[in-house]
Parts: C-alpha cells; sequence; structure tokens
C-alpha cells in the first residue's frame, strides 16, 4: 500500500506533536506507511479539512475522530 498523501505535512508524521505516543514508530508503520484510511487525523482532514484537525489528535484516536464529525454536524454549526 503507498504511503499517506499527507505526510509531507503531517504534525505527527513529521514528529511536531506537543506530545508524541510513545508508539509513534509503530503507528507511523501502521497507518501512515499502510492503512493510512482508518487513521484519525486523516478521517478528520478528509471531511473538515486541515484546519478541523486537533494538533494532538493520534492516529489511533478514531473514537474522538467520530466525535469530531458528530460535532459538527449539530445544528446551529
Ligand atoms: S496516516 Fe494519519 S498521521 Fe499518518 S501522515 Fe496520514 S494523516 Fe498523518
Amino acid at each position: 500500500m503507498a504511503d499517506c498523501a499527507m505526510t509531507p505535512n503531517c504534525l505527527f508524521f513529521n514528529d511536531k506533536m506537543a506530545h508524541m505516543p510513545s508508539t509513534a514508530e509503530m503507528m507511523k508503520r501502521k497507518y501512515c506507511r499502510g492503512d493510512y484510511s482508518n487513521c484519525a487525523r486523516f478521517i478528520v482532514l478528509e471531511a473538515l479539512g486541515k484546519e478541523g484537525v486537533p494538533a494532538d489528535l493520534a492516529p489511533n484516536e478514531t473514537e474522538m475522530a467520530k466525535q469530531l464529525l458528530q460535532a459538527d454536524r449539530l445544528p446551529g454549526r
């Protein structure tokens, strides 16, 4: 599988997050160089654009990604 197209600009991939998970290298292998369509950052980016991706969102935080997408769909937003 090809690498995620976001790798050049992704805070996580480029180790720019304030609190990198200790499992960062493992996550890069799993998501960035593999199943990026299931990465929480990728999911939010696709749905809300890069402004919608919290700086500290880790690839495995898919529950948080779902909540962000649901919150975006609330009336009044
Ligand atoms: S898979 Fe996720 S964390 Fe990795 S480069 Fe793509 S958006 Fe960033």
